[in-house]
């Protein structure tokens, strides 16, 4: 059984999907790694420290022509034509997001995994690569806020007197909006949060920030994956309403809020925007799935009435060494999941139906796109 790992071509992709200390676990189980030249360069791990650790360094089109399994940041490569029927591709394909491509995917006859579909349950949490990725944003959305606002964030008593520690407001209190809590703390900010899963309240609290309670209707907020349920637009109106006096009260807005597979929610308004003061700053972590606020465009910095708006596609790529990390270590043990008992000494995958990690991160296999709720998606935009 051979694994191969290509260097990442999707522009601004920093990561790598295995770091050499999984490359030497695999070896150990009797998995032979091949990896890209230079595939890690961007996040820290060289050529010779995969080397080291047992792997093969070779040419792209000698990485897929050789693996039984291709290991992947974005499971779509741009070369996909490098891909062979019976090949298995495992990595983010943002089926849910772009199902078209999935069927694309499927069209090269190869088994494909998103890691997306991770099902958000104990046996998987080792698994959850969106759960990892989100952590870092968390923290990395803090740091960019923290270097652009002309403010420091502790509160300081000194000898030229006292200042003030920065408001800092999380709209989303998901894994990276924890995370962003707990960072912005650390740093000494004042922190408050909101999330439409009322839930999460004493998450947000015994992180020592203050929910901020807001009159909605909230009893149906949460789907039965932990994940919050889409609103209508009236609810989105009045959450608006309410935000208002929370955003232009504070310094920093961290926005996290996502619902699945869909665009993400618009809570920050341009009048917000202009009731903040010049030098306040957003971060908007929802940036990939069209942003949280409404003047977000990715990857830049937007600056408006004196307010900068940041909005990183991907925040991960910027913080691409422990990315890197902590997604090869969800990626290799979902594949020691795939390969069983058995590990290495499995000619070819069986893939078993029947166990929920891997029916729910099967994407395509042998020419069709076989997860079903890709396939709604595909026959509704045929529809
Ligand atoms: P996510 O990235 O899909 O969304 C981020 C946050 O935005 C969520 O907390 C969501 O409730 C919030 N949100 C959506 N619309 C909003 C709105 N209009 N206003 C304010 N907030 C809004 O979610 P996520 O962070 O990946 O995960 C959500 C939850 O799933 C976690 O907090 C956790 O409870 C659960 N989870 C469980 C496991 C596990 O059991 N293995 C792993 C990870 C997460």
């Amino acid at each position: 059984m051979k694994v191969g790992v290509p260097k990442e071509t999707w522009a601004g992709e920093t990561r790598v999907a295995l770091i050499p200390a999984s490359a030497a676990a695999l070896k150990k189980s009797g998995v032979d790694v091949v990896v890209e030249r230079s595939a890690g360069e961007a996040a820290g791990f060289t050529d010779a420290a995969f080397e080291q650790a047992g792997a093969t360094v070779a040419g792209r089109a000698d990485v897929f022509a050789a693996a039984d399994i291709v290991l992947q940041v974005r499971a779509i490569p741009a070369d996909l034509g490098a891909l062979r029927p019976g090949q298995v591709v495992i990595g983010f394909a943002d089926p849910l997001g772009a199902p078209d491509d999935v069927r694309v995917l499927a069209s090269r006859g190869v088994t494909a995994f998103s890691m997306e579909l991770m099902p958000r349950i104990t046996r998987a949490q080792s698994m959850d690569a969106l759960s990892s990725m989100a952590t870092i944003a968390g923290y990395k959305g803090v740091l960019l806020a923290a270097d652009r606002l002309p403010r420091m964030f502790p509160m300081m008593m000194t000898a030229a007197g006292t200042l003030a520690a920065a408001k800092v407001f999380v709209v989303g209190a998901g894994v990276a909006g924890l995370q962003a809590i707990a960072t912005s703390r650390r740093l000494g900010a004042k922190v408050e949060a909101y999330d439409v899963r009322p839930a999460v309240k004493e998450q947000v609290q015994s992180l020592g920030a203050r929910f901020v309670e807001m009159d909605l209707e909230t009893q149906n907020a949460e789907d039965k994956g932990g994940y919050a349920k889409a609103q209508d637009e009236s609810f989105y109106r009045r959450q608006r309403e309410m935000m208002l006096r929370v955003v232009a009260a504070t310094d920093v807005v961290i926005t996290t809020a996502l619902i699945p597979g869909k665009k993400a929610p618009t809570l920050v308004t341009q009048e917000m925007v202009e009731a903040m003061a010049p030098g306040s700053v957003v971060v908007d972590l929802a940036a990939e799935r069209g942003g949280n606020c409404a003047l977000t465009k990715p990857d830049e910095v937007v600056v408006h009435n004196g307010v900068a708006i940041i909005g990183p596609s991907n925040p991960p790529a910027l913080v691409p060494y422990h990315a890197s990390q902590m997604y090869s270590k969800n990626i290799t043990t979902f594949l020691s999941h795939l390969l069983g008992k058995d590990g290495a000494k499995k000619p070819s995958l069986e893939l078993d139906l029947s166990d929920e990690i891997t029916r729910e991160t099967l994407l395509a296999k042998d020419g069709d796109v076989v997860h079903s709720r890709v396939r709604e998606l595909l026959g509704a935009a045929a529809r």
